[in-house]
């Protein structure tokens, strides 16, 4: 492949490669699920673009008509469906989609549909669109995005193969970060070394991710959570009567900011269990290995263990509904004790 191609989707190196050949060679298929987190937007986009790029240089060009028009928005054969503001994508809009592939591309050598949270879709709308996966027209693309690709039917899942994007190595996010970050990225990676890498450890190989970061005072207000949420499960685990306290009063917030506060506990206590049994491991939640073991002194790992479980028990509960208070004040006391 050219070193460029899909050079907006960072890492991935092998799928895009084979992407771009399957392109070059005219052997691209007719439907693919694209799961995974971050990028999956970003590739989708691309991909549509590649395959009505009239440029011949790395795919997309970027610069050929087709590419001007798709990087507005204003393809006529490129077109995104979602569900909305609805919990579920439904029949009628697979049907919209159905009828709509009959109708040859207007310009553009392939007609693409993605298809936003594809997972979404209700067993009667995947059922619908079985139909057009077993003879689409010869034109078409359908791009079928979700995070996981479980939820959908073993027959859509046979007719479409997934393409399976992997979050990024720590250098790879780092190489976009500075590519795509501007000035403001530069300057972070320079200046403020640490928060530089405490932004790709947040980040956890998702670019996105990184990249919303960036953003306004994004970063500092993530690194505040991650302290608050260190020196509330330490000084549970050390019987510090003001971390519960100042647990109790986290009983407010909504469910999502508590279930996130739990999802750094338990990120936190990962880290310091493993560094109880080894020095070199990638790291989560702390800086190094060495930053957990040093955190975690005199905290053994059988109740770092214990601990874990406490916290992922009053995630489980609270995701299932369960009072947050209450939830929340039974995890201390058994952490505590
Ligand atoms: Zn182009």
């Amino acid at each position: 492949m050219a070193a460029d191609d899909f050079a907006s989707v960072p890492g991935n190196a092998e799928l895009r490669r084979r992407l771009a050949r399957s392109i070059r060679e005219g052997t691209l298929g007719h439907a693919y699920i694209i799961e995974g987190t971050g990028t999956v937007r970003e590739l989708a986009s691309m991909l549509a673009r590649a395959v009505n790029c009239t440029g011949n240089g790395v795919l997309p060009c970027g610069k050929c008509p087709s590419c001007v028009r798709a990087a507005a928005g204003t393809h006529p054969d490129i077109r995104t469906v979602g569900r909305g503001d609805r919990a579920t994508l439904g029949v009628d809009t697979v049907r919209d989609i159905r009828a709509d592939a009959y109708i040859i591309p207007s310009e553009g050598e392939r007609k693409v549909y993605i298809v936003e949270d594809a997972d979404t879709m209700t067993v009667e709308a995947q059922n619908a669109f079985l139909l057009t996966l077993e003879e689409p027209p010869e034109y078409v693309l359908y791009l079928l995005l979700c995070r996981s690709s479980d939820a959908l039917l073993p027959t859509v899942r046979s007719r479409a193969p997934s393409l399976r994007l992997r979050p990024c190595t720590s250098g790879e996010l780092s190489d976009h970060v500075l590519r795509v970050g501007g000035a403001r990225a530069r300057a972070l990676h320079d200046r403020e070394p640490e928060k530089f890498s405490e932004l790709l450890l947040i980040a956890g190989g998702d670019p996105s991710l990184a990249e919303s970061l960036l953003e306004g005072g994004a970063l500092d207000a993530r690194i505040a959570e991650k302290r608050r949420a260190q020196s509330m499960i330490l000084g549970l685990l050390r019987g510090d009567a003001d971390a519960v306290l100042d647990l109790s009063r986290t009983k407010k917030p909504k469910r999502t900011d508590t279930l996130d506060l739990l999802a750094d506990m338990e990120r936190a206590l990962r880290d310091m269990l493993l560094s109880k049994r080894s020095q070199s491991f990638d790291t989560c939640f702390f800086a190094s290995p060495g930053d957990a073991d040093a955190a975690s002194s005199g905290i053994s790992a059988r109740r770092l263990a214990s601990a874990l479980d406490c916290v992922r028990d009053c995630a489980s509960g609270i995701e299932k509904n369960a009072s947050i208070g209450t939830a929340l004040t039974a995890m201390a006391i058994k952490i505590r004790s």
